[in-house]
């Protein structure tokens, strides 16, 4: 394989990756990922799925979500927002209340910082585990 097939080869793959998460429009780990993209790319490797998403990371193309399991999440950088995290069926809501953006001002305010980004990941029962 030429540098160029190998280089052609990649983008694909980064590219696939990126239209699979834009279009489940979910957040998710890079095994599910491997397993939603191998049909398409039988040479895949798991390895190469995460060398991938770390690329697309840093390209400021894909971000990462840390809900505190065994596993990163991975979902296609957008607006920036919020998530929820039902404990029990571990369903993800995205979360956006003007308020919470308010946060950043008061933190700024009363820690004389600047404020980049932050996430607020609120856990507990969704409302269908609440009523199951
Ligand atoms: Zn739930
Ligand atoms: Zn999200």
């Amino acid at each position: 394989v030429d540098k160029k097939e190998r280089f052609t080869r990649m983008t694909n793959q980064r590219l696939l990756l990126l239209e699979h998460l834009q279009e489940s429009k979910k957040h998710l780990t890079i095994d599910q990922l491997y397993s939603a993209v191998k049909p398409q790319l039988p040479k895949l490797s798991k390895a190469t799925v995460y060398r991938n998403i770390n690329l697309l990371e840093e390209e400021g193309l894909v971000q990462s979500l840390d809900i505190g399991k065994k596993e990163k999440l991975y979902e296609v950088a957008s607006e920036p927002h919020h998530h929820f995290v039902c404990d029990n069926c571990n369903r993800i809501i995205e979360v956006n209340l003007a308020d919470i953006w308010q946060i950043k001002e008061r933190i700024e305010r009363k820690y004389g910082v600047k404020v980049d980004s932050y996430q607020l990941i609120a856990k507990g029962k969704c409302d269908f585990c609440q009523r199951h």
